[in-house]
């Protein structure tokens, strides 16, 4: 399955993703952990990306294309994929559009999490995240079991700068003004499907599990 998550910053897409990766096998393909890894190791992506990431802006599409480009055709993703954070302008969905074509490849669904700005605000800033693999936690909404500490791999929690209540402001306008449009972009194609995204972690998997389903036996 080639799949694409749409959404809003704090839609739920990375907790979902990773479900499905756990639950189904498809790996995630998450571009912010993979510049914030970048920005760890200090690599050259990551020395280009930080300043953008840690004010809320969007990194070049050059930059984001490169690497999705360079991600998609290593063994793991050759199989299938769940796209999390890309793409997310306009420039980014047409170069997917061309990579995937020359590769022979389609995509066999793209779920759009649907939500209120004002869910929004309330699950960016109770985020917290684990340093070593990134996995998502959330104050009140998913908390970890021993507190700041990640559940899976025992790492230290952390709140990304990002989720600042003053750079999620301006992270919710960049994603309305460059984002919106790659959703109509998908919109009007018949893999698109709206996935209503208010619910709990696991009324949310069971509506992401559904529709991928019924899109695998209409392929099938
Ligand atoms: P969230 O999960 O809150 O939506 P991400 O972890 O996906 O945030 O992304 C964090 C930051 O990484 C973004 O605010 C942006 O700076 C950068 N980023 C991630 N993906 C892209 C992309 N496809 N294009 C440009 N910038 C990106
Ligand atoms: P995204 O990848 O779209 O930015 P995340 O998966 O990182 O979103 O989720 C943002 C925050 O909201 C995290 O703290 C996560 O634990 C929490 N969260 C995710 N899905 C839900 C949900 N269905 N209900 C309540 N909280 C959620």
């Amino acid at each position: 399955m080639n799949l694409i998550f749409l959404g809003a910053p704090g839609a739920g897409k990375g907790t979902q993703a990773r479900l499905l990766q756990e639950r189904e096998g498809i790996p995630q393909v998450s571009t912010g952990d993979m510049l914030r890894a970048a920005m760890v190791e200090g690599s050259p992506v990551g020395k280009r990306a930080k300043e953008y990431v840690e004010q809320g802006a969007l990194v070049p599409d050059d930059v984001m294309i490169a690497l999705i480009e360079e991600r998609l055709v290593r063994p793991d993703a050759r199989r299938g994929f769940v796209l999390d954070g890309f793409p997310r302008t306009l420039p980014q969905a047409e170069a997917l559009d061309r990579m995937l074509e020359r590769a022979g490849r389609v995509l066999d669904a793209v779920l759009y999490f649907d939500i209120s700005d004002e869910t929004i605000l309330r699950r960016l800033t109770g985020r917290w995240v684990c340093r070593k693999a990134g996995h998502i936690y959330h104050l009140e909404y998913n908390p970890p079991k021993a507190p700041g500490q990640c559940d899976a791999d025992g790492s230290e929690l952390y709140q990304r700068v990002d989720d600042r209540p003053e750079t999620v402001r301006h992270r919710l306008d960049v994603y309305h003004r460059e984002t919106q449009p790659v959703v109509e972009f998908y919109r009007r194609r018949g893999v698109f499907a709206t996935i209503d995204a208010e619910g709990d972690i696991e009324d949310v998997s069971r509506k992401v599990l559904g529709t991928i389903r019924a899109r695998m036996e209409l392929r099938a």
